[in-house]
Order: C-alpha cells, then structure tokens, then sequence
C-alpha cells in the first residue's frame, strides 16, 4: 500500500513502525462553533484511510483531539458569559453526534486540550531545558533559529524566517514565520488559565497536539493527518517542538487532504456558500449521500462540492442498495457458478489495488460498479445463481465496512420506530436523558428525525 507523504513529496509504500499497529493522530474539531463540510471533508476522508487500513489486516489506534482551549474558544465563551467548559461542552456533544450521522467510526482516544494541561507544561519545561525555548513577558516561545530543520514539511525558503521576533496568535499566515508562542502569558482578569513554573497561563494550539499525540501514541507515530491548511504553521511547529524535545523522528508519514469548494467558489458566510452539517441535513439531504459525495474524489485533488453532486450521490447509493436486494431476493434456483466466485475475485483485486494506490477511491467505487454491471449482463435482473447468493452479499458488505454509505439492512418499520419513540418519551418522563437522547440519534442514524411539538413527537424519514 502507498501514501502521499507531504514531507518527502513522493508515494512511499506504507508499512508500520511495530509489526501490525498502525498509529494515527488527526487534528480534531476546535470546539467553538458547529463542524461545516469543509471540516468533514478532511475527518470523512481519515475515516476511510481508518477503515481502509482495517480492510487491509491492520491494527488501527487512532487518537483525535478536542482543541477545547485556543484564542477562538476563549473569544465565544466570554462573548456569551460562559465558562470555558460549559462552552465547548455543547460543542462536543454535536461534534460526536455529527461523526455518528456521517458513520464515521468512532477512534480509540479523543483527548481535551484541557485535560492533558500537566504534560504540556512538562513538555514546555523539556524545551526551556534544552535550549530550544526562551520566556519573554510571561510567555514562553519557541526558538525556530534553534532547530536546523524548521520548515521542512512546508518547504519555507530559509531566509524569509525571522527569528527573534515573536508571535502570540494560534494562527498566522505563511510568510510570517516567527517564533511561535508555546505558553501564554495571562492578560485579561477573566481569562482561563493554569498554574505552571512560567506564570500563570495556557498552551498555544501547536503544543497542544504535539503533547496530545506523543502521550496517547509514542514519540514516532506512523501517521500524522489533517486539512492541507494545517501544514503552516501548525503541522510545522507539532514537528518542531517534538523533535526538539525528543530528538526522534516525530511522524513518518504526513498525510494532507484538500480543502474543498462549493458550487465553484471558496466556501465563506458571505457567497451564501457556507454549510455546516446541520444546515444540509435541515434542508433534506441524506446524511449518507453527503458522506459519499465527501469521500468520492481523491483526498488531493479540489473537491467541487455541488447540490447537484448530493443528488448524483443518492442515486449511486440506491443503485448499490437495490442491486443488494435484488440479489438478496433472487429467484434464480441454480446452483453456484464458478464465473461469480471469478468475478469477486476479480473486482475484490481491482478494489485492492485502486485503494493500495494512495487511497485511489473513484478506481475503488469504479469496481463495485464495473461488478454490478457484469453481474447484471450475466443475470438480468441482479437474478444470480442461489448458490452464489451469500458470497456476492458478503463480497458488497466486505466494500462497506470502507465505504460505509450504504444501509444494506432492512428499512425499519413505522411500528417499530413508534416503539422507539414511546421508549423515548419514557425515558424522558423517567428523566433519563441519557437514554432518550441515545434513541433520538440511534433513529437519526437511520435516516430518521424527530420532531417535537406539544401534543406528541412526529417523524420524518430524509431522502
Ligand atoms: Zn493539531
């Protein structure tokens, strides 16, 4: 299998550091606002990598963070008087729910920027005793002159760097490289902030995910990825700080995913362009026709996100759904043909071989759909021997533990999901929130939601 590694710009075939384990940290959702299509662009392409590696025989840890402490949480928190953590709390929660909607498989470790404060200071501390930080005004930088390999992953002409000027924001453009905050200093009187040998203050963003990844996966990790704006400044101060620290290689492969555009244009609130995930679902769309357009193109190239796409998208996902069907209810009473077991042969190595090439995902859905045409040249109908039955349904439920679009199960009935639903409403007589709240995203995750007015809860079904 090969990958794309930013930092060397050349496929590499991928094997992993310790024998079956594959190690991954992705930059999770900084919690502040809703995660929009953009976002989930980049997490629905990690989670088909995710399951590819599995579909493969690998071990899969996968660590995502909870950026619950940054310059843009603190903004919107004290915007609306809130404290910090029962800020991003709420946007946490819809985060989670987001990821269950768009089936994206849960990681192993989704730690907080907040609860890991200890190791960052620690990691800090490491950095001021080797040189590579200094403190300036109760914050503690990093020292860029003090590290021979700072831009590497960028590629950063050397002399554009100024080192010795320093800045304090999270985010900067890329032609301001500068010594980059790892500590803030406190300055306003509400601000959250910690105890540390440095003054009182917070992490900077970049050491956050530096801290966050090597104490969940190790000081070499196998895989690194996020959006491809990431990889200046963030990506290049998590490599900076780490490897000065530990003087060990910090990620072996960089894996960066293209932004995407809508209807042709730069997403922004202004061009009436920008969507978050709720907004498309409030409009209708299927949450798995979203999730199949989102993966479709190559993670590198530009993705031109459409609605025309979404609806192209609902019908390649009920051609798959039907064809399933069709074979599940085949009235075809031969016995198996040998030329079916050839076919998935065939087409389970053209599906291998696309996705082995840096994820190739359009040559993988291609052979799915090259399958069923030959399938129904051969069996009008989708009508395929009897005996073949259990191995065409297995070889379609092996693609999507990958694709992880389609619902080949049966559709639930109205009784039963009015069943859910006086369950629910139970539960949250009992006040068992909890348990109500499970039912109302287990349904959801079928496609289903639930509105409550004041004499009952009505659903609907998306399409
Ligand atoms: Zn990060």
């Amino acid at each position: 299998m090969k990958l794309y590694n930013t930092l060397s710009r050349k496929l590499e075939k991928f094997v992993p550091l310790n024998g079956n384990l594959v190690t991954i940290y992705t930059c999770g959702p900084t919690v502040y606002d809703y995660a929009h299509i953009g976002n989930f662009r980049t997490f629905c392409f990690e989670d088909l990598m995710r399951r590819y590696l599995k579909f493969r025989g690998f071990k899969v840890k996968q660590v995502m963070n909870l950026t619950d402490v940054d310059d843009k949480t603190i903004r919107k928190a004290t915007e609306q008087g809130l404290g910090l953590d029962d800020y991003t709390e709420r946007y946490i929660d819809a985060f989670m729910e987001d990821c269950r909607t768009l089936n994206l498989e849960p990681v192993e470790v989704y730690p907080r920027a907040t609860r890991t404060i200890e190791d960052m200071i620690a990691l800090v501390s490491t950095l001021l005793e080797k040189g590579h930080a200094y403190e300036k005004d109760g914050s503690v930088y990093f020292n860029i002159s003090s590290l021979p390999t700072y831009g590497r992953l960028s590629g950063l002409d050397r002399r554009e760097i100024r080192s010795g000027v320093s800045v304090d924001s999270d985010e900067y453009e890329k032609d301001d490289v500068r010594d980059f905050v790892l500590w803030k200093g406190k300055k306003e009187e509400n601000e959250p902030a910690w105890e540390s040998p440095f003054g009182e203050g917070r992490p900077g963003w970049h050491l956050e995910c530096s801290v966050m990844s090597m104490k969940n996966l190790g000081e070499t990790l196998d895989i690194h990825a996020g959006g491809e704006d990431l990889i200046f400044p963030h990506h290049e101060n998590e490599i900076a700080q780490s490897e000065a620290a530990t003087g060990k290689p910090f990620v072996r492969f960089w894996v960066h995913c293209k932004y995407l555009i809508v209807e042709g244009k730069k997403m922004s609130k202004s061009l009436g362009n920008f969507f978050t995930l709720r907004q498309l679902l409030e409009k209708g769309y299927d949450p798995m026709a979203i999730r199949y357009t989102l993966i479709a193109a190559h993670y590198r190239k530009q993705l031109n996100f459409t609605f025309d796409s979404l609806d192209n998208a609902g019908k390649a996902i009920s051609r798959v759904e039907s064809f399933y069907n069709a074979v599940n209810q085949t009235a075809n009473r031969e016995a198996s043909s040998e030329d079916v077991t050839k076919l998935i042969q065939r087409y389970r190595e053209q599906f291998t071989a696309a996705m082995d090439d840096d994820l190739n995902i359009s040559g993988g859905l291609g052979a799915l759909f090259e399958f069923i045409r030959e399938i129904n040249t051969n069996y009008p109908d989708s009508q395929v021997p009897q005996g073949n039955k259990k191995e065409v349904l297995a070889f379609l439920d092996e693609l999507n533990t990958v694709i992880a679009c389609f619902n080949f199960g049966e559709e639930l009935a109205d009784e039963e999901i009015m069943k859910l639903i006086d369950e629910r409403n139970q539960a949250r007589k009992d006040r068992d929130f909890s348990r109500a709240d499970e039912i109302r995203d287990q349904l959801k995750g079928m496609g289903i939601v639930l509105e409550d007015t004041r004499d009952a809860t009505r659903f609907k079904r998306l399409k």
